[in-house]
């Protein structure tokens, strides 16, 4: 029986017990994979999965893989951008924004532009949380004098 090594703990495993989600990929289980989902390498291979089928099937070359691994390691390491932002930001690009991936250009169609829009975006969302909390905070606060209590009661579905 052919032995294969699990991508999350290394581990062999029988080819035919694995769980693979796709070709040339290897897990224990459904649980090595879930894992190995939230680590930088499962981060990185959903980024690339994903970018590598926006190309048209003539552009689906191993160069353009190393390519696009270059530079999305470059991202990362250099420039310190999240694989799992990264992978946000290419599908906001194609399926929000709805814009043509473009087979003759990498990653530098997205980034950093979009990632950086795309955390801006973020923070404002934060921001806004964060504020309405407080003004949520401050009324419960207005509230508790005796008159708002009975106007409160009064205005209960019990
Ligand atoms: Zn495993």
């Amino acid at each position: 029986m052919s032995k294969v090594k699990c991508r999350h703990c290394k581990e062999k495993i029988d080819k035919e017990n694995a769980f693979s989600p796709r070709e040339k990929l290897y897990f224990c289980d459904q649980e090595c994979y879930r894992r190995w989902r939230q680590t930088d390498d499962g981060q990185l291979d959903a980024l690339l999965d994903y970018v590598w089928k926006l190309y048209s099937p003539s552009k689906q070359t191993s160069s353009t893989y190393i390519m696009i691994k270059k530079q999305a390691e470059h991202y990362h390491n250099v420039e310190g951008f999240k694989y799992k932002g990264m992978f946000l930001a290419v599908r906001y690009y194609v399926e929000v924004l709805e814009r043509l991936w473009c087979d003759d250009y990498g990653l530098g169609q997205v980034f950093p532009t979009y990632y950086i829009t795309l955390q801006r975006m973020y923070e404002e969302q934060k921001a806004l949380k964060e504020k309405l909390k407080s003004t949520t905070k401050s009324k419960d606060k207005v509230a508790i004098g005796s008159h708002n209590i009975i106007r409160r009661k009064g205005l209960s579905l019990e």
